[in-house]
């Protein structure tokens, strides 16, 4: 689950991390008498549940009430695109105003899980700001990257190392290292996927400040952060995606027309790999899940069929606690339901497999049965 701007920066303070003086809006009148408020320069910045806002025109340093009420209304109930949106962007619906920096220099600091490591990792770099996708391109020399022991924490020592690091000047090094160390405690406290302060600027007067504030939460440690869940919005998520969050299953959209139904990760990853080789592209991932019933089956299709790009179906699932015939009747159930009528390519193997092939047989839907996954890719080709 991904966090605003707003109430990313909320937790960093509360860990201590500086923040720019400012607050969040919904009208671009709010907006007004918060710069007003402010007084002297502000910047007025779109919340979205996206990067990129820089160059997508979302954010503006202005000078004064009128200015900031304007910008705000440009932004305010329109959508935004940014590169990492899809191209109908996302809606607008707050906007933060907050005393502008003075800035001496844009650096970058995010904590992520490292698999390599199997343990959270601290990048930092001297050149933060909207060019650090190209910084890691052309000079990866200024990546920094400082992996730290689960049972330990980030140890003063390596918050200092990374400061230095950096060649930031002496009196910033304290400040940085414990700004670090704030936030890997923060990371773990709050069960972060990302904590992301880019960037973290260096203000004219030698102060250390976020300028920016991301954090995803980590969904599989929802249940203790209750209060956090509490800050989603949904009107940011993609509605498939929110939907199928709801039923507990994992499922990601993508561009191509192939939907995906799979039990297990690694089979689902397996299985858009086999997609690819024959030249086309998955429309999503989606592991519906070891213990799911029919009604979770069914759930997952129709989402699947929800998606508008959906062409063809590739069913791939292997019958453990799932049993294919349960899967097989979900399937049916959906298509029944939202009467689509894809072609499907489906390969059921494990428990109740015959059965399901029954079901399916027996369905009228366009389904094509396979043993293989050899198999399934070559008819995917004829299904085109
Ligand atoms: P993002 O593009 O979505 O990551 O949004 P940011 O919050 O990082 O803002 C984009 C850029 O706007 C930053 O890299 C800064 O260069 C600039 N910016 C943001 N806040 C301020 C500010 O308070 N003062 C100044 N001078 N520039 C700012
Ligand atoms: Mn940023």
């Amino acid at each position: 689950m991904k966090l605003h701007e707003y109430q990313a920066k909320a937790l960093m303070k509360q860990y201590g991390i500086p923040v720019p003086n400012g607050g969040v809006a919904t009208s671009p009148e709010e907006v007004g008498a918060l710069a007003e408020q402010l007084g002297g320069k502000v910047v007025v910045k779109a919340q979205v549940h996206a990067g990129g806002r820089g160059k997508a025109g979302g954010v503006a340093v202005v000078q004064g009430a009128s200015e900031a009420q304007q910008f705000a209304a440009s932004l305010l109930g329109k959508n935004l695109v940014t590169h990492q949106t899809g191209p109908e962007g996302v809606p607008v619906e707050k906007v933060m105003v907050e005393e502008a920096a003075e800035i001496q220099k844009e650096i970058y600091i995010a904590i992520v899980i490292d698999g390599a490591t199997k343990s959270a990792v601290v990048i930092a770099s001297e050149s933060g700001g909207m060019e650090i996708e190209e910084v890691a391109e052309s000079s990866p020399e200024k990546i920094l990257r400082v992996p730290v022991d689960p049972v330990l924490g980030l140890q003063p020592y390596q918050g200092r190392k990374l400061a230095y690091g950096m060649n930031l000047k002496p009196e910033l090094i304290r400040p940085t290292a414990e700004l670090a160390v704030n936030l890997y405690r923060l990371f773990i406290e709050k069960d972060c996927s990302l904590a992301e302060i880019n960037p973290l600027v260096i203000t004219e007067d030698n102060r250390v400040i976020a300028v920016d504030g991301k954090v995803n939460l980590d969904d599989d440690a929802a249940f203790r952060q209750k209060e956090l869940r509490g800050q989603r919005d949904i009107g940011q998520e993609d509605k498939l995606e929110a939907e199928a969050l709801d039923f507990d299953i994992s499922y990601v959209r993508l561009d191509g027309d192939v939907g995906c139904l799979v039990n297990g990760a690694g089979l689902a990853m397996a299985t858009m790999d086999v997609i690819q080789t024959v030249g086309a592209e998955p429309a999503n991932f989606l592991d519906v899940g070891g213990g799911a019933d029919e009604e979770k089956v069914k759930k997952a299709f129709s989402i699947i069929l929800s998606d508008p790009k959906v062409k063809r179906v590739l069913i791939n699932l292997f019958g453990g606690i799932l049993r294919c015939d349960v899967a097989a009747r979900g399937v049916v159930m959906a298509c029944e339901e939202t009467k689509a009528n894809p072609a499907i390519v489906a390969r059921m193997l494990g428990t109740n497999s015959s059965e399901a092939r029954q079901i399916l047989q027996e369905s009228g839907l366009n389904v094509v049965l396979v043993e293989t996954l050899k198999e399934a890719a070559d008819k995917l080709k004829e299904v085109r």
